[in-house]
């Protein structure tokens, strides 16, 4: 942990006081991920006391880390927890995502918003209570709520936010979207499917030569470990938030 407090402090070094605020976000804890327990984030943020720190915290990251945010005392016990070991006023954003993974399952998977296992319910919930929303006095003015749901299909991106405001209780407020607009069209898709059956080919003959070395070795009577070469994984790509 000190390790990343000290990259932290390296990266904010030449930065100028006033004009950006570093937020920290708490992880699923996969792995050995950092910051999946709430207390660990406040550590940091305590021990990063004096430059301008503040956190950002993600549904689908705090579910997955064993924090029930799903049922009423769960939200109400987390919530709880987040203003005692960081204190609400220094989450200024939330990063909301519905999760692919059950609860505590510790790993990171975005889900459609209310499609997932955090569920409609909850992020109604979630949206309308009054320590979450961005006006005073309970609330934080000015906080923002971002979606980092996935984009399967062309205007997904679209329904996410519209959910978001719906069940945020403001559906007769939800701005008019520009013509179906999406950051995914069905052109873009299509070229993404083609990428992904190309690199899975390729990764099939990787996975082929691999064999034909092993076997070839085991004939011999040599050692059956692949060669290097034919042993590098492909490279998975994946986008984490
Ligand atoms: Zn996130």
């Amino acid at each position: 942990m000190r390790l990343a407090i000290e990259s932290v402090k390296q990266a904010a070094k030449n930065l100028p006081a006033t004009s950006l605020r570093i937020l920290l976000e708490n992880t699923a804890g996969m792995g050995t991920a950092l910051g999946a327990r709430l207390e660990e984030l406040g550590e940091m943020l305590n021990a990063l006391q004096g430059l301008q720190v503040g956190a950002c915290l993600d549904t689908a990251h705090l579910f997955a880390a064993g924090y029930d945010i799903k049922s009423e005392t769960g939200l109400a016990s987390t919530l709880e927890l987040i203003d005692r070991v960081i204190g609400l006023e220094r989450v200024p954003v939330f990063h909301v995502n519905d999760s692919k993974i059950p609860l505590g399952g510790h790993v990171d998977r975005h889900e459609h918003i209310g499609k997932g296992k955090i569920g409609a319910q909850a992020f109604q919930r979630f949206l309308t209570h009054p320590r979450l929303s961005a006006a005073a006095p309970e609330g934080l003015p000015g906080r923002a709520f971002l979606a980092e749901t996935p984009i399967d299909d062309p205007g997904d991106d679209r329904r996410n936010v519209a959910a978001l405001w719906e069940f945020a209780g403001l559906k007769d407020q939800t701005p008019v979207s520009e013509k179906g607009f999406s950051m995914l069209t069905a052109a873009a898709k299509k070229k993404v499917a083609q990428q992904v059956k190309s690199r899975k080919s390729a990764s099939q003959a990787t996975r082929r030569k691999m064999r034909a070395t092993v076997a070839a070795a085991g004939r011999g009577g040599r050692s059956a470990r692949p060669s290097k070469k034919s042993s590098a994984k492909p490279k998975k790509r994946r986008r984490r938030g």
